[in-house]
């Protein structure tokens, strides 16, 4: 109670603890039994050629453990044998401040192979809740869950992960009340942030960039050393090394090497959809950007653009690009 943490003395702990060795998953049932073509994929997607996962005699990878006992897109609900107590200790620790989650480590055991037809059986439980720690991310609660796998009845391997519930150390006042003696903290991030767009993480690696921004200067670092230029910002040449630099502001004068156009997922400061672009400068450096005043649906590979500066709100000015017209070839459509 003394800071700024919410729960601390009043029993939380003691009503964690309550909550090991309690059934999170009873009697869950695998989706598929253990199936080639799931291992096929996954050895694809990990880039693993290990000849023991191919072929009429082979083994799922041991890695896949988990996969076997995953509930896919849908998530959790509705799933047979939840027991509700892991949602029922999670709404515990969010009713105590600790909203946010992070998983932080997983450890496998592996006590028998896994081959095609096997059908796969598993019970989870709270293994453990630890008492209240202190983390770079903020302070919180490990919750260790262990799931016991079965093939056939058989116990094939042993799942353990753990999550940090915590309270973040630097918190949002949209997400979260502001924590006692830092009231100023939030305010000053959020100065000018009337468009709602997110701020840029401004360093000193980059700092002379977004100053630059400010004069209506796109400012490329160029190394003193062997010329190279560089983009996005750095400390050092990833030609030579060498850690002096100086500037080259661009000219202006780029193309749309590639883009994507944004859809989903809905943001409040945005507006999708739009073109979100990897621009090359003339310069021969490439910065992500908005194509701006032309629809999303007109962006193409190779399009000539040009360089413009947008006021979002009082304190955000951005680099964004505009179409250019094509040297002596105006075309009459669109817009
Ligand atoms: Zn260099």
């Amino acid at each position: 109670m003394t800071d700024g943490t919410v729960g601390d003395g009043d029993g939380l702990a003691e009503r964690l603890k309550e909550y090991e060795g309690r059934p999170a998953t009873a009697g869950g049932v695998g989706r598929d039994p253990v199936n080639a073509p799931m291992i096929r994929h996954w050895c694809e997607a990990m880039g693993d050629t290990n000849p023991a996962y191919r072929g009429p005699d082979a083994v799922a990878p041991p890695t896949m453990l988990q996969a076997w006992t995953m509930s896919g897109l849908s998530g959790h609900d509705g799933r047979p044998g939840r027991s509700g107590t892991y949602d029922e200790l999670f709404a515990l620790l969010d009713g105590a401040g600790y909203t946010s989650v992070v998983a932080t480590d997983c450890e496998q055991e592996y006590l028998r192979p896994l081959r095609p037809g096997d059908e796969i059986t598993f019970d989870s439980m709270i293994e453990s809740v630890s008492g209240r720690k202190t983390t770079k991310l903020g302070t919180g609660y490990f919750v260790t869950t262990r799931m016991d796998i079965r093939a056939g009845g058989e116990l094939a391997g042993t799942h353990r992960f753990r999550i940090l519930k915590y309270a973040p150390a630097h918190r949002s006042p949209k997400t979260a009340e502001v924590p006692r003696g830092s009231s100023g903290t939030a305010r000053t991030e959020n100065a000018g942030a009337g468009s709602g767009r997110p701020r840029p993480v401004i360093n000193r690696d980059n700092a002379g960039f977004w100053e630059g921004v400010e004069r209506h200067r796109l400012l490329i670092q160029r190394c003193t050393d062997c010329g190279a230029l560089r983009f996005p910002w750095l400390p050092g040449c990833g030609a030579c090394g060498c850690p002096d630099w100086d500037t080259v502001a661009s000219g202006g004068e780029g193309t749309v090497y590639s883009y994507v156009v944004m859809h989903h997922p809905p943001f409040p400061a945005f507006d999708p959809p739009y073109a979100v672009a990897l621009i090359e400068l003339a310069e021969g450096v490439r910065i992500v950007s908005n194509v701006v005043g032309v629809p999303y649906d007109e962006v193409r590979i190779g399009m000539p653009v040009r360089l413009a500066f947008q006021r979002y709100d009082e304190g955000l000015v951005l680099p964004v690009f505009r179409a250019a017209e094509r040297a002596g070839a105006r075309s009459g459509e669109g817009g």
